[in-house]
């Protein structure tokens, strides 16, 4: 068995392999020379507490050995024979496979001229490692996205002290995760907690003043020490591509993890998995999914022909504050808002007819446990019923039938 790409995704494969019973080979090929490690601290406990005091290891470096799992650091999968079943290394090494996990993930989508010294991207760990040498240099940081990665870094970069100006593109932020009302609700935090929340903002370049930079927006320029850029992502699909495996936006796979390849599996960020219940392709960049995805990928390599049905499920810590989603809505009939806005306490629950599709919570995580419990079951619900904070959204949905007895 092997795997490519050492993130969550990969890493929660490998073990699951084991864990299902396999004792053959494994091999699990990470471009990084590192351990697989977990990102999310990287742009929360990591910039706010420092690497030494944040532990992302998936698994303690020396437990890779105990399952007997080879483990290539610093190595890419440079091909892929998918006729003669092999994949060559960056080091020109090769290795046949009876079966493959591309589990490559994505990198950051770069700005073309907003780039070198004082700009910095967040992907890896040694990303965060730089970006954190600089926040601690700057007086004013400034952040060029308003999306999860660029909400996160400007919030690190308040709690430690620094000014921070937030410059986005579209009328508010995380605008196209949350939609609008919630994208103001966290605006309004960012402004709250003293950030330079400017949105409607058109970054056209960077020059360089001193040591320092000014970005160039369609208002002006902002003097900054530090620029992060956080502006989305591109999938690190290319190895596929190459090899002939169909992808678009992400290796394209089915509702197992399979590409058209026999034996060939894609998880994870880089994935774009056709949802039969959405009759479309459908890739997320979720923490748990990647790790679910991995797993139920493992499992499916092992013979086992198992659908993901999992509910898509993601958070973002900001401040005090812990933004939740689950499920995924394309047209929603309706929008339902549980809770108070002036409270911080809100939950955005998208419908089609009288199903939920999904929710978008702030503060609430209570609310997004009980709908990925609905969303795993038949259930029907009013508008009413879901504003009415006296009735708990877990008995909105059927007990779960239980399997007849004899006696
Ligand atoms: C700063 C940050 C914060 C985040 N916070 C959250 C959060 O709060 N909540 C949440 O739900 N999600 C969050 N995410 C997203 C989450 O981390 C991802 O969904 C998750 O890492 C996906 O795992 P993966 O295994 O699919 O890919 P990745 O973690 O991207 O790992 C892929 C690995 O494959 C390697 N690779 C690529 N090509 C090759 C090759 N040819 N050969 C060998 N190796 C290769 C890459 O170098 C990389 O190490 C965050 C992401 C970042 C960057």
């Amino acid at each position: 068995m092997v795997v490519v790409g050492g993130g969550v995704g990969g890493a929660a494969a490998v073990g699951e392999l084991r864990r299902a019973g396999f004792d053959g080979g494994i091999t699990l090929i990470c471009a990084e020379n590192a351990v697989p490690y977990q990102r999310p601290p990287l742009s929360k406990d990591f910039l706010l507490n420092g690497a030494a005091a944040t532990n992302c290891d998936v698994q303690p470096p020396d437990w890779y050995s105990q399952q007997e799992i080879e483990l290539l650091l610093g190595v890419r999968a440079a091909q892929l024979d998918l006729a003669a079943k092999t994949v060559t290394l960056s080091d020109g090494g090769t290795i046949s496979y009876d079966s493959l996990l591309l589990a490559t993930g994505v990198r950051p989508r770069t700005l073309p001229g907003i780039d070198g010294e004082g700009v910095c991207y967040l992907r890896t760990m040694g990303d965060a490692a730089e970006l954190l040498d600089r926040i601690h240099a700057a007086e004013h940081v400034a952040v060029l996205g308003g999306g999860f990665i660029g909400c996160e870094v400007a919030a690190a970069a308040v709690r430690l002290g620094k000014r921070v100006t937030i410059l986005e593109a579209l009328p508010t932020l995380l605008q196209r995760a949350l939609g609008t009302t919630m994208g103001e609700l966290i605006a309004g935090i960012h402004r709250g907690e003293g950030a330079d929340v400017r949105t409607g903002q058109f970054v056209s370049g960077i020059r360089r003043r001193g040591r320092g930079l000014s970005v160039i927006t369609g208002d002006g320029t902002v003097d900054c020490d530090v620029l992060v850029v956080g502006v989305g992502t591109l999938p690190n699909q290319e190895l596929a591509d190459r090899a002939g495996l169909p992808v678009g936006n992400g290796i394209d796979v089915d509702e197992y993890c399979a590409t058209q390849a026999p034996g060939v599996y894609a998880i994870g960020d880089v994935a774009a998995q056709h949802l039969p219940s959405y009759g479309r392709l459908v890739r997320v960049e979720h923490y748990d999914t990647a790790i679910r995805q991995g797993r139920t990928a493992a499992r499916n390599m092992l013979g086992a022909r198992e659908a993901f049905t999992d509910i898509h499920w993601f958070w973002s810590d900001q401040y005090e504050h812990s933004i939740q989603s689950a499920g995924i809505t394309d047209n929603p009939d309706d929008v339902v808002m549980r809770g108070s806005a002036e409270q911080r306490s809100l939950s955005a629950f998208q419908l089609n007819g009288d199903r939920i599709r999904s929710v978008i919570s702030l503060n609430r995580p209570k609310d997004v446990l009980d709908v990925r419990r609905l969303l795993a079951r038949e259930h029907s619900v009013t508008a009413a019923q879901l504003r009415d904070e006296s009735a708990p959204l877990k008995r909105l949905a059927p007990p779960p039938q239980r399997a007849a007895t004899a006696n």
